[in-house]
């Protein structure tokens, strides 16, 4: 028979790293921490819009959208986000039916565009392939577009009850705290989901995994963990040892690498701007943009610059640069500004109506512009551009 727990962290400790790893400082067995834990959650689960009411069934949707918007976004800023793309896509075939472009434009502000076009495929995968119904497995949800394998544990246990151990940073941070794991991430990264796995119980493995995600956000936070009021302040070594704070090791990062391009902002008739889409897929994928050189590590020499300028123009530079963050790079962009008549001959390789087209200067805040151009607006409109 299935034992009521995963495997015991007493054999995760005899491991031969047991030296980077203690035991709780209380001895107590997973039974005892997950029941500590979930009656710590009865009265302090924080209240949630896409939560189910305690007793009640979890909406698969519900935790799926939820899931995928708060992944590298505070829960704050998803709040709105959830309650908007609930009003208007109120179930999985409704966000099916709707259009990718409709879907990126109430994404805007949340970022890391590749969610929505996941979030928009795997809705209609899902209609397509399942019959509107989530599968249940945590191997099947992960082999849908945007599901990883956090995800999936997430959404297998919220919402299928099935004892999936759901592993992100926060929960890393908890459970490197609870075992006083001394190994630095990322290659602690292992054995911080096997001992995870080891306190997910049988029953109730979705108020598990939400308690774990409520610890980690609200009281084992990153700077000053709130001891005193965990519901495993006894059974943490981490906190007997007074190394809590120094929990989980990381290297030291990298300085993210430099990255520059030279953006084209060419107005027509001087109340509209040319735009064109991206490839539908990599970096900012079928969104729109102002026309851009690719982004290397310096500007393009002159002769590349005029081959890629949408016309042979006097091209003016505008004064400063455009900076931008992305997860792996940073981001330093030039703009040249450029004007024509209302009847100018085609732009260089544009394509309108598919590739390009002319936008209103007022209409520019009704586009589904990422970050980063909109920043570009922003500076173009502000140097006279
Ligand atoms: Fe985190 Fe402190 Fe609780 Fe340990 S006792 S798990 S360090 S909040």
């Amino acid at each position: 028979m299935r034992p009521p727990y995963g495997p015991s962290y007493a054999r995760m400790a005899r491991r031969p790293t047991s030296a980077s790893v203690a035991r709780p400082a209380r001895s107590a067995d997973p039974a005892a921490l997950a029941r500590r834990l979930l009656a710590w959650y009865e009265r302090n689960r924080r209240s949630l819009p896409w939560r189910a009411l305690p007793g009640k069934a979890a909406d698969p949707y519900r935790v799926w959208l939820s899931e995928i918007m708060l992944q590298q976004t505070t829960v704050a800023t998803v709040g709105p986000y959830f309650g908007e793309f609930l009003a208007r896509w109120p179930t999985l075939q409704s966000l099916a039916a709707a259009e990718l472009d409709e879907v990126l434009h109430a994404w805007q502000g949340l970022g890391y565009y590749a969610r929505a076009r996941n979030l928009h495929r795997t809705a209609r995968l899902i209609a397509s392939e399942y019959g509107g119904r989530f599968p249940e497995s945590e191997a099947a949800l992960k082999a849908l577009p945007g599901i990883g394998p956090y995800t999936a544990a997430a959404i297998a246990a919220i919402a299928f009850g099935q004892a999936s151990a759901a592993v992100d940073g926060n929960v890393e941070r908890v459970v490197a705290r609870l075992f006083a794991v001394r190994e630095a991430l990322p290659g602690a990264k292992r054995r911080l989901a096997a001992l995870a796995r080891t306190l997910v119980p049988r029953e109730r493995p979705g108020d598990h995994a939400q308690a774990m995600m409520d610890l980690g956000a609200v009281v084992c936070t990153p700077g000053r963990p709130r001891c005193s009021l965990c519901p495993w302040h006894k059974d943490c070594a981490a906190r007997a040892a007074g190394i809590a704070e120094t929990l989980p090791r990381r290297p030291l990062r990298r300085p993210r690498p430099m990255r520059r391009g030279v953006v084209f902002w060419l107005v027509r008739g001087g109340r509209e701007v040319l735009l064109r889409k991206r490839p539908a897929e990599g970096l900012l994928g079928g969104l729109m943009e102002l026309p851009t050189t690719a982004w290397k590590g310096g500007v393009p020499p002159p002769s590349e610059l005029a081959r890629q300028a949408p016309l042979a123009l006097s091209w003016r530079p505008l004064p400063g640069v455009v900076r931008h963050g992305f997860t792996h790079f940073e981001l330093e962009l030039t703009v040249l500004a450029g004007s024509v008549g209302e009847t100018i001959e085609r732009p260089n390789g544009v394509n309108e109506g598919e590739t390009h087209r002319w936008c209103r200067l007022d209409r520019l805040s009704d586009v589904a512009l990422p970050t980063v151009m909109k920043k570009v607006v922003a500076h173009a409109l502000a140097n006279g551009g």
